[in-house]
């Protein structure tokens, strides 16, 4: 197929603050040469305009920084009462096969309805957080798709229980699930996950398999398996996803980060009275104790511990019911659309 000659456009908010700007300009750059399979080579230029609010110098300078070495240029916009603030605009010139893919993030969304493509919203912290409650809410209120992949490293737990195979022995565990198809389906607007052609969703709630998943979800071949599931459920649709890598790892681009916490106490508390009222026999102590341990697992883990991404917005839960949480991610999703 022949080259054609196209603009690209894309826009990210920032605070006017060096790190900001360049980290915002890094992450929308980085994206449209990704999405648009740009290299140096097929830029014609890269022009950046931004708001009156933000140093017009900056944006340029990262996009040097982080590689970019074509022309650059950099201007200030003037000032439109009522226009997002904070805004850093690009439009690169360049020569390309593929129809090009515009990316406008986060509250800059707002400013191309026209050009925006599906967005996800990721919702990642330590278990017994809240995050599933929450993200149903969400998911409910926008009538947007939720993924819930914990059930995914549940039901990858599950197998390798079933199969006598140690939860920590990564050799075996990758022969075991080498063949193992996990899928997601939905039912009556909730998610079933399948093994094959089982529907394990009401097995994998045991303390067993929470253990089982916790340990089989630190072998990286379990991780490397379930990326291209979870990616490929936010490529076409609205979605939220809630885990543990998922603003770090599986959609770093993501329009709508946020990390949710609670206290240890809080978080037993929420998973004791879950339990009981399933009818399992567990005891409080028990629970802190699964929830301190599984803590441990996430956050120390080699590949993809848990962690906070760098902009995703951190919500302590401690004092809030999950539809409060729920109309605080919702309040920032709308107001910016
Ligand atoms: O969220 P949930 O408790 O269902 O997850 C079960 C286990 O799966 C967690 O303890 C965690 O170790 C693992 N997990 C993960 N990455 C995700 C989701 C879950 O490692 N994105």
């Amino acid at each position: 197929m022949d080259k054609k000659l196209v603009s690209i456009r894309g826009a990210v908010t920032a605070t006017n603050d060096v790190k900001s700007i360049t980290d915002n300009t890094a992450k929308l750059v980085n994206c449209l040469f990704f999405k648009n399979a740009l290299t140096n080579a097929d830029v014609v230029n890269m022009t950046f305009s931004t708001t009156p609010d933000i140093t017009a110098f900056y944006p340029a300078r990262a996009a040097r920084e982080a590689g970019y070495d074509v022309p650059l240029f950099s201007c200030v916009e003037p000032n439109i009462d009522g226009a997002v603030t904070g805004c850093i605009r690009v439009m690169i010139t360049a020569w390309t096969e593929v129809e090009p893919f515009n990316k406008y993030i986060g509250l800059a969304r707002k400013l191309r309805k026209d050009l925006t493509d599906a967005y996800s919203i990721t919702l990642d912290g330590p278990s017994g957080a809240g995050k599933s409650t929450v993200a149903k809410l969400v998911s409910g209120k926008l009538g947007i798709t939720y993924l819930d992949t914990g059930a995914l490293y549940r039901a990858l737990g599950l197998v390798v229980l079933r199969n006598g195979v140690g939860t920590k022995d990564a050799p075996n565990i990758e022969k075991c699930l080498k063949d193992v198809k996990v899928g997601i389906k939905y039912q009556n607007g909730s998610q079933a996950v399948f093994v094959g052609d089982e529907d394990v969703s009401n097995l994998i709630r045991t303390p067993e398999v929470s253990m089982a998943a916790s340990d089989v979800s630190a072998v990286p071949y379990v991780r490397q398996k379930l990326l291209s599931v979870q990616r490929d459920a936010a490529a076409d649709s609205p979605v939220i996803l809630d885990g543990r890598d998922i603003g770090t790892v599986v959609l770093p681009n993501a329009e709508f980060k946020y990390y949710l916490t609670a206290s240890a106490e809080v978080r037993a508390r929420r998973r004791f009275d879950e339990l009981t009222e399933k009818g399992q026999s567990v005891t409080y102590d028990g629970v802190l104790s699964d929830v301190n341990l599984r803590d441990k697992n996430d956050m120390s883990r080699a590949v993809a511990p848990l962690k906070r991404a760098y902009d995703a917005v951190e919500i302590n839960s401690d004092g809030m019911t999950a539809a409060e949480v729920a109309d605080r991610i919702i309040a920032d999703v709308t107001g910016d659309m």
